[in-house]
């Protein structure tokens, strides 16, 4: 299926023990991280730099995102297996993996069709298969809302309500809000049809485009 050496193991453990000093807690989230082979997303000339904890890019102007990003969202969205979770960003769909390396079952939305394809041939190449969709995140997925947790993996102008209203009750949504250049990384909490906010640090993602995003 791919080619998953001592050394690239090597490096993945080394990489999950860093993203722990750096504060990640649960360990169901290092463990996936420590599954999901990360180097399977990397072009032969970039691989040395795969377990670094860096983004990259990933074509069309996009990246796959830093793995304490990923490893921060992870965990922040309290994932419990069978969650059933609207990824908003699939990209190369390296954070779609890890979510289902964590028993989830995924609902990934890109927006450029180019990226879109790519995931949708590969991920099932190496074993993991979410739920793919083309389309405009922002408005989330209706036709197959609700959903227990909602990931944003692109930089939002504001949280956009059509993802507050596709949460169940007791639900998670975990996005950053700001500007194009940083963004604030927000948790929003749906308890007896209120929304409860929960501010963390500060990161800086790629634009979420569209009709509840920026417009360019
Ligand atoms: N989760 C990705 C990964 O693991 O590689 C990283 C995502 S990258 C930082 C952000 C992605 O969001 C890009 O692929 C971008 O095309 C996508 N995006 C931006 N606006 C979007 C929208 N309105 N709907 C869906 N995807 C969108």
């Amino acid at each position: 299926m791919f080619e998953d050496n001592y050394r690239q193991r090597g490096l993945r453990n080394k990489l999950v023990k860093k993203l722990a000093l750096k504060g990640i807690k649960d360990e169901a989230v290092l463990a996936a991280i420590g599954t999901v082979p990360r180097h399977v997303f990397f072009e032969n000339a970039l691989l040395e730099h795969a377990y670094e904890d860096k983004a990259f890019p990933i074509g069309e102007g996009q990246t796959i995102s830093q793995p304490y990003t990923v490893a921060f969202q992870s965990e922040k969205l309290e994932i419990k297996p069978g969650d059933k979770v609207l990824e908003i960003g699939t990209g190369s769909g390296y954070q779609a993996c890890v979510l289902l390396a964590l028993g989830a079952k995924v609902y990934t939305i890109e927006y450029k069709r180019k990226l879109y394809e790519t995931a949708m041939e590969f991920l099932p190449r190496i074993g993991y298969k979410p739920y793919f969709f083309f389309g405009d995140g922002s408005k989330g997925l209706p036709a197959k809302a609700p959903f227990d947790k909602i990931i944003v993996t692109a930089g939002a102008p504001v949280v956009p309500t059509a993802l507050t209203d596709q949460l169940k009750e007791d639900g998670i949504l975990v996005i950053p809000v700001g500007d194009k250049e940083k963004q604030v990384m927000l948790r929003i909490r749906k308890k007896g049809g209120k929304l409860l906010k929960e501010e963390f640090d500060y990161f800086a993602f790629v634009p979420l485009l569209g009709e509840q995003g920026w417009k360019s």
